[in-house]
């Protein structure tokens, strides 16, 4: 039988010795979405002065509720439990989520990470990026019939978007299942240009790599920074009702305007196996399984 005492007591546990509705929490606080214990229990500390006197009635943490991890009604069941509009709540949790770091990740391709390691991730230069395109059709005869064409086909994909950005997100899951063309071919923009047949040159060097950032939120901006506190409330409502051990995959990308600095980037991986998502979802296989970074050619 359904023992709500209980089961408020069992969401409440992870968040005892943490200062209730303190926004200091979140200060200098690292976090990671797809481990929700180093979230959920900041966020029950931070959310439990705003709860109704009959709001964990309202909630029923611990109860099943058939609904998809995405669904909007998430923010509403929550909504229904709080002192204030959820709108309200959603903004003054955005607003503190800008003392805290969350773990990010970037996709690319690379045969030397250490240049992440030593010079960060640099926002999109087009003179830079035409500069390396125009010395990958240079260097690789098979392209020969491209050279020719390549100032029009530069001139065809007028894509100017990407110039100035960088962008990371907040869950790999997504951009591994969705979006592995950037780590098949590494840049966008460059495999635009060179076109179905001119871009299988890109997979003769460098690995598909995934870079993990620890993000301080304080870069993001307000808009952004909201629509992760509307996802964090969502996910730790879904937590506490449905008691999941999976995460929610969320499809959550930050647009940054600025270089990310080598001391942010925390880690990188080399995925063996992706489904290549500009090519009927084919799987590719990686050729190599490292890079100069992690290892090194013997002496
Ligand atoms: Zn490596």
């Amino acid at each position: 039988m359904y023992d709500l005492d209980s089961s408020v007591e069992l969401l409440l546990q992870p968040a005892a010795a943490l200062s209730k509705g303190d926004d200091n929490i979140w200060r200098r606080h690292h976090f990671v979405w797809k481990q929700p214990e180093t979230w959920v229990p900041q966020l029950t500390a931070w959310l439990l002065p705003h709860f109704r006197r009959d709001g964990f009635r309202r909630l029923k943490p611990g109860r099943f509720r058939d609904l998809c991890w995405d669904d909007f009604e998430w923010r509403d069941v929550l909504g229904r439990c709080l002192l204030a509009d959820i709108d309200y709540h959603t903004d003054q949790l955005a607003d503190v989520l800008d003392r805290a770091t969350l773990r990010t990740y970037h996709g690319c391709r690379t045969d030397d990470a250490g240049s992440y390691f030593r010079e960060g991730l640099l926002v999109h230069d087009r003179a830079h990026m035409t500069a390396r395109l125009r010395s990958i059709v240079e260097q690789n005869q098979e392209l020969n019939w491209f050279a020719p064409r390549l100032d029009a086909a530069i001139a065809e994909i007028d894509n100017t978007l990407d110039i100035g950005r960088l962008y990371v997100v907040a869950e790999d899951t997504f951009l591994l299942k969705h979006a592995a063309h950037y780590l098949i071919y590494g840049s966008e923009w460059i495999a635009a240009v060179l076109g179905s047949t001119g871009r299988k040159v890109l997979l003769k060097s460098g690995a598909p790599t995934l870079l993990e950032i620890d993000l301080p939120l304080r870069v993001a901006t307000p808009g952004t920074l909201r629509e992760l506190s509307a996802k964090l409330l969502a996910e730790w409502t879904r937590r506490a009702c449905n008691q999941p051990d999976w995460h929610a995959p969320i499809d959550f990308s930050f647009c940054l305007r600025t270089d990310i600095p080598p001391d942010w980037i925390v880690d990188h991986s080399h995925p063996a196996e992706l489904n290549d998502p500009l090519e009927q979802r084919r799987l590719y296989k990686a050729a190599v399984a490292g890079c100069a970074y992690c290892s090194p050619a013997p002496e």
